[in-house]
């Protein structure tokens, strides 16, 4: 049953992943996200002010937000989140933070507890590899990291380090 779940969610992630989200081309400059105010402008999304009145559009994270399409996964042990609930909140949101302030592009999507596993989900690759990192300094254990072959897909699992082991 499980196995079964978990493929059939790969499939329904994989198909839409392929450059939906990296369309810049089509956007005028400079643009003005209406959800979240990120501009694309120079040829990249930033926090900045537009030089001229901006063409109104969505950003890509917010469009992944939208459509609850992660590019980044990051699955951490339910019986430890449970166990540290609120530190891992606290550390997935100071963390988004962080990224989020230098790359618009980089959020969180959700918090998901999962019947096996809590499974947090990005909008960008390099956060989901910052929390594997962050998770890994506050907590020890060990982070596995996996790329999809166009890089536009990681999944990151963490787990601590067994008792003895
Ligand atoms: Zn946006």
């Amino acid at each position: 049953m499980d196995k079964y779940s978990n493929s059939r969610k790969d499939q329904l992630f994989k198909a839409p992943l392929k450059d939906m989200y990296k369309s810049d081309a089509k956007l005028k400059e400079p643009t003005l996200c209406m959800k979240c105010d990120a501009l694309y402008q120079g040829g990249r999304w930033t926090w900045g002010t537009p030089d001229t009145t901006p063409d109104r559009g969505l950003c890509p994270a917010c469009q992944r937000i939208a459509d609850n399409c992660p590019a980044g996964f990051v699955a951490i042990d339910k019986g430890f989140y449970e166990s540290h609930r609120r530190e891992i909140q606290d550390l997935v949101k100071a963390t988004e933070e962080k990224e989020k302030s230098e790359h618009p592009l980089e959020r969180l999507i959700a918090i998901a507890e999962e019947p096996d596993q809590v499974l947090v989900t990005t909008t960008g690759v390099h956060l989901a590899q910052r929390l594997g990192h962050a998770l890994t300094a506050s907590y020890k254990g060990h982070a596995e990291y996996q790329y999809d072959d166009q890089k536009t897909r990681l999944d990151v699992y963490w787990e601590r380090d067994k008792p003895g082991a």
